[in-house]
C-alpha cells in the first residue's frame, strides 16, 4: 500500500497535484474550503501564457510557460483555443523595447513572428489604427475552470478523493511531524480528523494562513488584481502591450466577452482584499489604448483575484516579483516533517508545479516513480460530474 498524501487547497495546483500523485500510485485526498477552484484559479483572465509577457524581466518563468503551453496543448486540447496572441507597440518606447523582447523570446524558446501594422490590422481590425508594430506569439485563451477540472476528473478516475466545502482548521503533530489535520465540513457543520503520511499546503495566496496553523512560516505575498469583462468579443487573439509587463495591458477574448486586465497591489490578508472602485475605469482607459472599442463596450462584470507571489526576491514593486514557483520541505526549513508547501507560479504552470512537488514527495517517501503527466491526455471536465 502506498503512502496517503493529503492535499490542502482545491485550486489548479491542488488539481494537478491530485492527478500527478494518483497517477504515481499514491493514496490521495484533497480538501478545499469552498467550491473547487473558488480561490484564484477559477477567477483569472484565462490566458495560457506563451511566456512572452515575462521573457525580458522573468526569463525562468518565461521558459516554464512556453514548456507548459506546449504540454497543455497536447494533454488538454479541448480546454484551450488556438487563437495566438499579439504584442502591440503604440509609441517610441514600445518600439525601443522590441529588440530586447525578440532576443529574450528567442532565448526562452518562444516563437515570434513580426507583423507590420497593416498585417496586424488585417488580423485584428479593432486594434488601435496608429499601432507601430506587432509581434505574434503562441499565447492562447484557456477556460480558467475547465482546464483544472480536466485534472480533477482524471485524478478522481484514478482514485483520488476530492472533498469540497471542507476547510482545514488545524494540524495534529507528534514527534516533530505533522500526522493529521482537523477539517470543518461546511455542508454538515461537523468537524473531523484526517490522518496521513504527508500533507501538502497548496493553498496559494492563503498558504501563509495555513502554515501558521502548523506553526511555520512561508514567504507568501498575496497580490490582488482587478479584471473587467466587457460585452462582445472585440478581438480574436490575446492582445498585450509590447512593453515591460505593467497594469492594464492585457486583453483576453473569452467566448463572447472580452476580459481586460489587470492591476496589482499587495494585501496583508487575501480574505480582506477589497476591490478598489477606481481600477475599473483605469483598466478601461489603459486597454482602450490598444483596442479603442473597449471604451464604448458595455461592462459585463468587475472582479478581483489574489496572486500567490513569493516574497524572496526582496522587490518592493509587485510587478518586479518573479512569477516562478517554489516547494518548501518543512522538515528542512523548520524541522517539521510531513508538511510540504508549494506556492507561486501561474495557472499555466500548474502541471509543472505538481510535477516538482510530487518528485519531492517521492524522494521523501523513498519511491522512484517517474512523472507521467506530460504525456497523459486528460479526461473531459464533464466526467468529473458523472
Ligand atoms: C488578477 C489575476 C490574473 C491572473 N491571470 C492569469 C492568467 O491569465 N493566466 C495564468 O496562467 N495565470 C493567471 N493568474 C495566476 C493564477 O491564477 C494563479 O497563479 C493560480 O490560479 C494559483 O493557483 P493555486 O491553486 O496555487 O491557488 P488557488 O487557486 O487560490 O487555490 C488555493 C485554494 O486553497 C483554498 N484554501 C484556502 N484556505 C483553505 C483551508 N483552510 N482549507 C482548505 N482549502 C483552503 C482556497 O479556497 C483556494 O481554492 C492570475 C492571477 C491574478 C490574481
Amino acid at each position: 500500500m502506498m503512502e496517503k498524501i493529503v492535499i490542502i487547497g482545491g485550486g489548479g495546483t491542488g488539481a494537478a497535484l491530485a492527478h500527478d500523485l494518483a497517477l504515481r500510485g499514491f493514496e490521495v485526498s484533497l480538501f478545499e474550503r469552498g467550491e473547487l477552484l473558488s480561490g484564484t484559479t477559477g477567477r483569472h483572465h484565462g490566458l495560457l501564457h506563451s511566456g512572452a509577457r515575462y521573457a525580458v524581466h522573468d526569463p525562468a518563468a518565461a521558459r516554464e510557460c512556453i514548456q507548459e503551453n506546449k504540454i497543455l496543448r497536447r494533454i488538454a486540447p479541448q480546454a484551450l483555443e488556438q487563437n495566438d496572441g499579439l504584442f502591440v507597440a503604440l509609441d517610441e518606447n514600445d518600439l525601443a523595447f522590441k529588440p530586447l523582447f525578440l532576443e529574450n523570446c528567442r532565448a526562452a524558446g518562444i516563437p515570434t513572428r513580426e507583423l507590420s501594422a497593416q498585417q496586424a490590422l488585417a488580423l485584428e481590425p479593432e486594434l488601435n489604427p496608429d499601432l507601430r508594430a506587432a509581434i505574434q506569439v503562441p499565447d492562447a485563451t484557456i477556460d480558467a475552470w475547465r482546464l483544472p477540472l480536466h485534472f480533477f476528473a482524471t485524478a478522481r478516475a484514478n482514485g483520488a478523493r476530492i472533498h469540497n466545502f471542507s476547510e482545514v482548521i488545524g494540524f495534529d503533530q507528534a514527534n516533530g511531524a505533522v500526522t493529521g489535520i482537523r477539517v470543518l465540513d461546511h455542508r454538515r457543520q461537523r468537524e473531523h480528523d484526517i490522518r496521513g503520511d504527508v500533507f501538502i499546503n497548496a493553498t496559494g495566496a492563503w498558504a501563509g494562513k495555513i502554515s501558521a496553523r502548523a506553526g511555520v512560516q512561508v514567504p507568501i505575498l498575496p497580490g490582488p488584481g482587478v479584471m473587467v469583462a466587457v460585452h462582445s468579443r472585440l478581438t480574436n487573439m490575446v492582445i498585450n502591450r509590447l512593453h515591460q509587463a505593467g497594469e492594464g495591458d492585457i486583453i483576453v477574448p473569452q467566448r463572447q466577452l472580452t476580459i481586460l486586465g489587470t492591476s496589482i497591489w499587495l494585501a496583508e490578508d487575501p480574505d480582506l482584499a477589497e476591490l478598489p472602485r477606481e481600477h475599473r475605469q483605469r483598466l478601461i482607459d489603459l486597454c482602450a489604448k490598444l483596442v479603442p472599442a473597449v471604451k464604448e463596450a458595455k461592462v459585463h462584470s468587475v472582479w478581483h483575484a489574489v496572486r500567490p507571489l513569493i516574497a524572496l526576491s526582496g522587490a518592493d514593486d509587485p510587478l518586479e516579483i518573479s512569477r516562478d514557483f517554489d516547494c518548501f520541505d518543512h522538515r528542512e526549513t523548520d524541522n517539521l516533517a510531513g508538511l510540504v508547501t508549494v506556492i507561486g507560479g501561474k495557472a499555466t504552470t500548474m502541471r509543472l508545479m505538481a510535477e516538482k512537488t510530487a518528485d519531492l514527495i517521492c524522494s521523501q517517501t523513498g519511491h522512484n516513480i517517474a512523472c507521467k503527466t506530460k504525456t497523459t491526455r486528460l479526461m473531459n471536465y464533464r466526467d468529473f460530474y458523472k
